[in-house]
């Protein structure tokens, strides 16, 4: 049987704000020993008052702009009560029937073509403390008078709680594990524009659970839906989506139900496994927060944000053509991440070319970003503003090469050391001896040695085989250890062949 795979997406991003949702402790928690940003209000002591962030509500409100969506007037945050270790007032703040954001929508490429994915609901709540699950030592567990090393104990850190944590909720318009991907990049791509997260996912400032049913193809109705969680990386989502669609096919096929439930990913085993069942789903008792009035956000305040917005991917691609006379392709490229764009412009900035010489420069520099640079990134997994490459000294080498005192070649093994030390590239032209053979009597010499050594090639050429000539040229390279310059060795080799 055929079946059409549906998916939808709830995120939680967290906010770059100085300050926690509701009380003035410093959300700035990452490098602090644990339950030292805490206060009465964080740590849900009776009797304290909430207040609102007005710089959360501001971000929350930047992002439903960014993704199209509706943006409330009047709002207001709402309880939503639930018991566990990580929530210390036994409820958390957030909002229910009055988001701030309703109805958006964000675009993703799908098979070549634009593909819109709706956008349910923004809304602002509070984040929770975090959890740290452990088994206990045997030391542990005699001096907690517990029975065996296996008994596990949780650490409660504070810090988090009470952090400004947005909520995007997405519709299910997703319809493969690779459109629930690229949702999530162009998202978090967006909040990265705006500046008001991370998005890192690894470090949990950006968290994914994932809503996905299968259907007959051609059918209408919906089928009882499974929610993943557990899933810290981009990969994780792609790969706990693949196996649910399999899972879920087995099930249909074999005539049996899918059980509507939460189920965990186990990152290491590749397999989702059943947390809870629908008959113990959370019924919250939500009502309106009685500590905080309604918050009536005014149109002045929407329009004045609206006009603050920074410029957003999509609009950077169009512009990176207009300006740069890039394809679509390589803008998207450079722009689909906020670091790499901003490091290319920074480069182009650099080279401080005249006008008449911009595209020709800018499609340089994309060539190398979106080359051997994205190559060692990945290779090593790190960003490319954390890169020991700084724009300057990319520009550097880059002058080198058209200088015509390194070559091509030459220019890569650079750029790779450069990677991996950081040092300069004039340095490291001198260090590693790669500066450009520039003596033509010296390459005239092993252009000859080459020519006797492989006769056969010669013959090969001198009979019309063309491509014989890259079988010379490349050892006329390996002779220089890289150093020449590939077409003129290759100019080189034919006047010598055809005299
Ligand atoms: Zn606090
Ligand atoms: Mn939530």
């Amino acid at each position: 049987m055929e079946y059409e795979t549906i998916i939808g997406l709830e995120v939680h991003a967290q906010l770059l704000t100085r300050s926690k949702m509701y009380c003035g402790c410093s959300a700035d928690y990452a490098a602090a020993p644990p339950n030292t940003h805490v206060c009465p209000v964080c740590l849900g002591m009776p009797g304290v008052l909430p207040t609102i962030n007005r710089q959360a509500v501001e971000y929350t409100i930047m992002t439903a702009l960014a993704l199209n969506c509706t943006v409330q007037v009047n709002t207001k945050f709402d309880r939503k009560n639930y018991a566990y270790p990580d929530l210390m007032k036994g409820y958390q703040i957030s909002q229910y029937d009055a988001p701030f954001g309703t109805e958006g929508w964000l675009t993703i490429e799908a098979d070549g073509q634009k593909k819109r994915l709706g956008i349910i609901r923004v809304h602002l709540e509070e984040d929770v403390a975090k959890l740290t699950h452990r088994a206990a030592t045997p030391a542990e567990a005699f001096a907690h008078r517990t029975r065996a090393s296996e008994e596990a104990y949780s650490l409660v850190d504070v810090n988090r709680a009470g952090a400004p944590l947005m909520e995007i909720v997405g519709c299910p318009d997703i319809r493969s594990p690779e459109e629930a991907r690229q949702y999530l990049v162009k998202l978090r791509t967006i909040l990265q524009y705006l500046g008001v997260s991370t998005g890192n996912m690894e470090e949990g400032s950006f968290r994914c659970d994932a809503n996905i049913s299968l259907r007959p193809m051609g059918t209408q109705e919906l089928m009882p839906k499974v929610e993943v969680k557990n899933m810290n990386s981009f990969k994780a989502v792609y790969r706990a989506l693949e196996y649910e669609v399999e899972r879920q096919k087995k099930v249909w096929d074999t005539c049996e139900r899918v059980v509507q439930e939460t189920r965990g990913w186990l990152e290491e085993k590749g397999v989702t496994v059943s947390q809870r069942s629908k008959e113990q789903a959370h019924d919250y008792r939500y009502f309106p927060e009685p500590d905080l009035p309604p918050l009536v956000v005014g149109r002045e305040w929407v329009d004045a944000i609206r006009e603050k917005l920074p410029e957003l991917p999509e609009d950077r691609r169009d512009r990176f053509v207009r300006e740069y006379a890039l394809s679509a392709y390589d803008a998207g490229l450079l722009t689909g991440s906020k670091a790499m764009a901003d490091y290319f412009e920074a480069c182009v900035k650099e080279a401080g070319v005249p006008k008449t010489e911009l595209t020709k420069k800018a499609k340089e520099i994309a060539n190398w970003l979106l080359g051997e640079f994205i190559r060692l990134l990945n290779v090593s997994n790190i960003e490319i503003n954390t890169s020991k490459i700084r724009p300057k000294a990319l520009v550097e080498l880059l002058k080198l090469l058209e200088q015509g005192k390194i070559s091509s070649t030459a220019a890569k093994t650079v750029f790779e050391e450069m990677f991996k030390t950081g040092k300069p590239a004039a340095e490291l032209v001198a260090s590693l001896g790669l500066a450009q053979l520039s003596d033509a009597g010296e390459l005239a010499r092993l252009v000859g040695e080459v020519l006797v050594k492989n006769p056969q090639a010669v013959g090969d050429f001198k009979a019309g085989k063309e491509q014989a000539i890259g079988f010379l040229v490349g050892q006329v390279m390996r002779a220089t250890r890289g150093r020449a310059d590939a077409r003129t060795v290759g100019e080189l080799i034919k006047a010598r062949l055809a005299g």
